[in-house]
């Protein structure tokens, strides 16, 4: 069991930023409002996530720390899920295997919680705690006990920008929650969960890259897109400025960047892009999931249709602004 735990946290857990991920949607996923992240040292010492979400039930605590002790696929509506969510049941006893983590959680307004401190994949506290409703996921000295992983992480900078990254897309993709991301007590992102997209750009990218941004909205029989897009004067070095996302999850997409560059193609100087955050929302059936897991990777049934129907959305938007 042990060893089965470590050889999937192998495949779950290859750096700091993927722990967050995993904590970080799984708090989403209890209908926070709020998410707290807290990094010390490039995620390497601690990784914190907190949230005010649903919390887990103490008797249920414990299980949710064993392999596939949970399995979410139970409906077709479930299936977008697995896209982001990849691993079943898996990440948080693969977690505890290459980690000291520590869990409190309350499901009840009570202030009664649970506490559970898992060392290596060994229970080494469990007991009654005081806590609000949510959760509290602590993850200290990542890969303490794997040394060979330990040895092949990047620098602490490289390691942040990797979950600095993906908290800025989370952001994006969730104006509604309020996301707070602490890296040695410096405060990366703060944005304040009122739904509006405009005001979490101006929090990841400046003010006034949010004031130069241009609304999008278009649709056709299947798609409806929407989201804010850069006037070709404000430009950047590279294409992570934009940001995709398919039903309220934030994905990667090749069709999409290339139509989107594609509008924007006689616009923009050489090997300069845009900042791009669009939100597509279409009906589940639509989408090919599978392609890549763990990546964000999703394909659309109607590509071409999609692709055409941005080209035009996204030109009509910086058409509208040049006249
Ligand atoms: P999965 O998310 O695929 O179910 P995880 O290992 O990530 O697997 O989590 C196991 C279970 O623990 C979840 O299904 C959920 O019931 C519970 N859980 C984990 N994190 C939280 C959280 N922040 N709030 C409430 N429940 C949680
Ligand atoms: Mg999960």
């Amino acid at each position: 069991e042990q060893l089965a735990n470590q050889i999937a946290a192998g495949e779950v857990v290859e750096r700091p930023s993927s722990v967050v991920k995993e904590l970080v949607e799984n708090a989403i996923d209890a209908g926070s409002t709020e998410v707290d992240i807290v990094i010390e040292e490039g995620g390497l010492t601690l990784i914190r996530v907190s949230d005010n979400g649903g919390g887990i039930d103490p008797e249920d605590i414990a299980t949710a720390f064993q392999r596939h002790a949970t399995s979410k696929i139970s409906t077709s509506s479930d299936l977008f899920r697995i896209a982001s969510l990849g691993f079943r049941g898996e990440a948080l006893p693969s977690i505890a295997a290459v980690s000291r983590l520590t869990c409190i959680s309350s499901n009840t307004d009570s202030g009664l919680a649970r506490k559970l401190v898992i060392e290596a994949g060994k229970v080494t506290a469990d007991e009654p705690a005081n806590a609000p409703r949510g959760t509290n996921m602590s993850v200290r000295d990542l890969f303490y006990n794997t040394p060979a992983r330990l040895k092949y992480m990047k620098s602490i900078q490289t390691e942040l920008g990797h979950i600095s990254d993906y908290i800025n897309r989370l952001a994006l993709a969730h104006p509604g929650i309020a996301f707070t991301l602490k890296h040695n007590s410096n405060v990366l992102l703060r944005t304040m969960g009122t739904g509006d997209r405009l005001q979490v750009i101006a929090a990841i990218y400046g003010t006034s890259a949010a004031k130069a941004m241009l609304p999008v909205d278009g649709s056709d029989a299947d798609y409806e897109l929407t989201g804010f897009l850069s006037k070709p004067d404000l430009t950047r070095a590279n294409r992570n400025g934009i940001t995709a996302v398919v039903n309220g999850r934030y994905i990667r997409s090749h069709a999409i960047n290339q139509s989107l560059l594609q509008a924007y193609h006689t616009l923009l100087p050489i090997n300069r892009f845009p900042l791009v955050v669009l939100e597509l929302g279409m009906h589940p059936g639509l989408l090919d999931v599978n392609v890549h897991p763990s990546k964000m990777e999703v394909r659309f049934s109607k590509e071409m249709e999609l692709r055409a129907l941005i080209e035009r959305t996204v030109k009509a938007a910086l058409g509208a602004h040049r006249y």
